[in-house]
């Protein structure tokens, strides 16, 4: 497996493998691995023949004040865990390499992007619609795949394909959490103990709202104040919101008929941690 810095020598090897007739995938990171993200490249392996996975944190994904400088990075140990996953390549640029210093083409998206988590993180889509409309150019996959971890993402990448004509196949993936339901994130090394006890609360009262919909309860408004209230019991966090959408346009439901994502987003301590079911 290759460590590739610079797009540069990445796009003579990627026109190699294409010559060759070879179907490649893309899993798109910010590193510091764990089994979620494994699950992505186990998946895209038993799909491609050639699998490339971006290792970047990405700057302009990150807001003011938010935790750009402290995010986790690990590149031996990605390279471990992308080798084992069965990974021909790692792409891990610097951010010099992927933003020249006079930068002024994004790629933003309406609606989508204005609720959930982009109320509180209003540029937060935009950099990562700019990062993966860059990346899908430079690796020009067949597919890339995305976790259901982070559905509003999802959601915004499987719309920003269709709108702007990407021919990439978007795959998603389910969550994969740890054996006590807390959904893995590289944001959970973040957590003290008593806070990552605290953080089960997420994931808890979902499960909660769930329960309650699959009992037969339609009212939106009330499942998600029964959620945000079971959250509110925990002193350590904080709810940022609760919502139930529609799963593709994002648009809140008042009436729960079809498939409907509960997505929820609480500090814990100092800590922001995303959750969501079907
Ligand atoms: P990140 O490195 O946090 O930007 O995540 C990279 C990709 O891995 C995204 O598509 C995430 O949705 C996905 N991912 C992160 N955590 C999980 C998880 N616990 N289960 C499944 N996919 C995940």
């Amino acid at each position: 497996m290759q460590i590739i810095k610079s797009i540069e020598e990445l796009r003579p090897i990627i026109r190699g493998w294409r010559r060759e007739g070879l179907r490649v995938g893309l899993v798109p990171t910010m590193g510091y691995l764990h089994d979620g993200h494994k699950s992505l490249i186990v998946k895209a392996v038993s799909e491609n023949d050639r699998v490339v996975v971006s290792d970047f944190v990405n700057p302009t994904q990150f807001g003011v004040g938010e935790d750009l400088a402290s995010y986790p990075r690990d590149i031996e140990r990605d390279a471990a865990i992308c080798e084992e996953a069965g990974a021909d390549l790692i792409f891990h640029p610097e951010p010099e390499e992927m933003y020249f210093a006079d930068n002024c083409t994004f790629v933003d998206m309406d609606k989508l992007t204005k609720g959930l988590c982009g109320k509180t993180r209003p540029t937060h889509f935009r950099g990562v619609c700019t990062v993966v409309s860059k990346l899908f150019h430079i690796v020009t996959p067949d597919k890339a795949y995305f976790g259901q971890k982070d559905a509003q993402q999802l959601a915004v990448i499987r719309r920003m394909v269709r709108d702007l004509n990407f021919d990439i196949e978007i795959v998603g993936c389910p969550i994969v959490r740890e054996a006590d339901g807390l959904a893995m994130s590289s944001r959970n090394t973040y957590l003290s103990k008593e806070e990552r006890i605290a953080a089960l609360i997420l994931h808890k009262s979902l499960m909660l709202g769930k329960g309650m919909a699959e009992q037969g309860e339609r009212d939106a408004a009330k499942i998600k104040a029964a959620i945000t209230c079971n959250i509110e019991t925990e002193p350590l966090a904080r709810v940022d919101y609760v919502e139930i959408v529609n799963p593709d346009t994002l648009e809140e439901l008042e009436k729960i008929e079809g498939e409907a994502l509960m997505a929820t987003a609480v500090y814990i301590g100092k800590t922001r941690l995303i959750d969501n079911v079907i």
